[in-house]
């Protein structure tokens, strides 16, 4: 093809923006994962997702968080707006999930956004209605306890493309979705969530429910049952003086026959992430010990904030470590102190 030169020139805003948002995104489960995130960081301790026709419809996450405060209301759906981040070095000591003030705007984009608010400062609610650029075009006072409730109708319908494929692909969408809010109901303590399905005129379904406990071992209990539990045994490796890892593995003997890529769930300091050299090795050392089964594992990693990088993909699933090999190594040798200790299991499973 021949080139011509031609003249830069900026993109509109507005066109930016979308093409932004639908990487923000990019599906039903990345979309609920934002919300459900927003109210953890909002100090909620009952968090209830609400899925009409399995998200296709509409999805609300409800939350007993501190609300919003009106003075926030105009700004809440504006491109990088956040209450999180001021200054770029404060990603060096974040502590919440959120930090770049893109969800809410790029689900205003995306689909039809509402938002029901309450803090304890004020004796009513406020229903918020906000256009496709962010833009606050309605508000109406309303019931509603202490909290935020924010919902997305009709999601990618200004997206043709993706919003074929979302109809195509619903009911993978959905069970991806499930499995990402059980990686949230292993690790939040203290948290109850509840999610529920409703498919045209059929009664609501209740498809996860957690009792809000404080401790690892209940919340894997409540997630994968009382069996499942048994055929785990406790991880806790120091890594080195301020690293570390906690929590549980398949027994020698014990896992599962299938590659459940589904039952491993890695969080760094809370944060469900995507390990993949972890999970590569957790999985080859437990092929030393039982070769027919795949592990089921539950692992959150301790890491000071300044020493690992979350801002490297839009959902923050991807994790850079200052020091990734060290990591790797302490792991390798603490899960292989592990498995040499339960070494009876292994000689009657192999
Ligand atoms: P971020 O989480 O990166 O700040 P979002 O677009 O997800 O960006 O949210 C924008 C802001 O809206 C947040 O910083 C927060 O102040 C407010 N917010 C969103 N959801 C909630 C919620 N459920 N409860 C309280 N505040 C919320
Ligand atoms: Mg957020």
């Amino acid at each position: 093809m021949e080139s011509t030169a031609t003249t830069i020139r900026p993109i509109n805003k507005a066109a930016v923006h979308r093409i932004c948002a639908g990487q923000v995104i990019l599906d039903l489960s990345s979309a609920v994962k934002e919300l459900v995130e927003n109210s953890l960081d909002a100090g909620a301790t009952v968090i209830e997702i609400i899925l009409k026709d399995y998200g296709l419809e509409s999805f609300q996450v409800i939350d007993n968080g501190c609300g919003i405060s009106p003075n926030n209301f105009k700004v809440l759906a504006l491109k990088h707006h956040t209450s999180k981040l001021g200054d770029f070095h404060d990603l060096q000591s974040l502590t919440t999930f959120g930090f770049r003030g893109e969800a809410l705007s790029s689900l205003c984009v995306l689909g039809d956004l509402t938002v029901e608010t309450r803090t304890k400062n004020e004796s009513v609610a406020t229903h918020l209605t906000f256009d496709h650029s962010g833009l606050l075009t309605a508000e109406r006072k309303t019931a509603r306890q202490v909290g935020t409730t924010v919902t997305v109708k009709k999601l990618f319908s200004s997206l043709p493309v993706r919003s074929k494929e979302f109809s195509r692909n619903i009911r993978k969408e959905y069970g991806k979705l499930i499995s990402l809010l059980n990686a949230y109901a292993l690790i939040s303590k203290g948290v109850r969530l509840v999610c529920s399905n409703t498919t045209g005129k059929n009664a609501k379904s209740v498809v996860l429910k957690t009792q809000g406990s404080d401790s690892l071992k209940d919340n894997i209990v409540t997630v994968f049952g009382v069996n499942t539990f048994s055929c785990l045994e406790p991880v806790d490796i120091d890594i080195s003086e301020s690293c570390k890892v906690e929590g549980f593995l398949s027994k020698p003997g014990q896992g599962s026959g299938r590659n459940l890529g589904d039952r491993q769930y890695y969080f760094v300091n809370g944060r469900p992430v995507d390990m993949p050299k972890v999970s590569k090795l957790v999985n080859e050392l437990y092929k030393g010990a039982n070769s027919r089964q795949y592990p089921i594992a539950i692992m959150n990693f301790t890491i000071p904030t300044r020493a690992c990088d979350v801002n490297v993909t839009p959902d923050k699933r991807k994790i850079f470590f200052s020091d990734e090999s060290s990591i790797l190594l302490a792991l390798r040798e603490g899960l292989e102190m592990i498995y040499s200790s339960s070494s009876s299991c292994y000689s009657v499973n192999k």
